[in-house]
């Protein structure tokens, strides 16, 4: 079975008295185990929206989006808890880095909040630096380091639990063309060798030719969607 399921999915937002948007209609989406997947789409066309469903930090109004075999809008508080700390890594645009906290102890963070004791925490945020090349850099705070490497923290700390799924929002969109480059290089060779789903939401040209699968969302709708080999054939 994929690793995320999502079938017949509606989001309603509503916007003051009697008055709604559907920010998704009717999504399906299969992504298989070990896939690196796009998500592109305009502004306001869902994006975020579907992130947070996919990400199970908010229930769809109507459909099933199930991960892991776990349908996620019917588990409960404490359940959701558990998914998004152990299953799920989360990468956000802004990174939400601690500014008072070393690299080391931001990665650390979901390691101690999962279980871990604090050396074992530390370690594993050692290995999930070093992972991401920033080896060198343990003891800086994020305000002591570029944007690229605030990134690579927030991608060795969503890493630190061994998520099934590695989700990121616009991850290359405060990134210079190279260093964006870089971010995708290492969400493909850490998918490789993890066997870890990807999904990105992105307006990148980059993350486009270089993800496995692309899907397109325009006005809550899933317009179209392409395989890295169908993009080659058709650009
Ligand atoms: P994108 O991430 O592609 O820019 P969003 O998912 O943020 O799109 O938004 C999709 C639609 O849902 C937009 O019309 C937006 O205004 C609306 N929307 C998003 N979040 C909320 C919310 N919390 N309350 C009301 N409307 C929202
Ligand atoms: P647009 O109206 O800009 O074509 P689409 O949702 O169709 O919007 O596509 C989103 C982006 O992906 C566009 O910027 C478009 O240039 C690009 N794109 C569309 N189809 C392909 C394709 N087959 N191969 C590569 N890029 C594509």
């Amino acid at each position: 079975p994929p690793l995320l399921h999502i079938s017949g999915v509606t989001k309603r937002y509503r916007q003051g008295r009697g008055r709604y948007v559907d920010a998704l209609r009717g999504v399906d989406l299969e992504v298989p185990r070990g896939e690196f997947l796009a998500i592109m789409g305009p502004s306001g066309s869902g994006k975020s929206t579907l992130f947070n469903l996919i990400g199970a930090l908010d229930k769809p109004t109507a459909g099933e989006v199930t991960l892991g075999g776990l349908a996620l809008p019917r588990l409960r508080p404490r359940q959701l808890a558990y998914v998004r700390c152990r299953h799920i890594g989360y990468v956000f645009q802004a990174y939400n880095l601690v500014a008072s906290l070393s690299a080391l102890k931001n990665v650390a963070l979901p390691a101690v909040f999962g279980g871990a004791g604090v050396d074992e925490a530390d370690a594993l945020a050692r290995a999930q630096l070093d992972a991401v090349g920033l080896g060198h850099r343990l003891d800086h705070r994020p305000d002591q380091l570029s944007g690229g490497q605030q990134q690579r923290v927030a991608i060795a700390r969503a890493l630190v639990n061994a998520p099934a799924l590695l989700l990121a929002d616009e991850p290359t969109a405060n990134l210079d063309h190279r260093t964006g480059s870089e971010v995708i290089d290492l969400f493909r060779e850490l998918g490789a060798a993890r066997g870890m789903t990807v999904v990105t939401t992105t307006h990148d040209h980059q993350m486009l030719q270089r993800s496995d699968r692309v899907v397109w969302i325009r006005d809550g709708q899933k317009v179209r969607e392409a395989s890295s080999a169908e993009l080659e054939i058709t650009t």
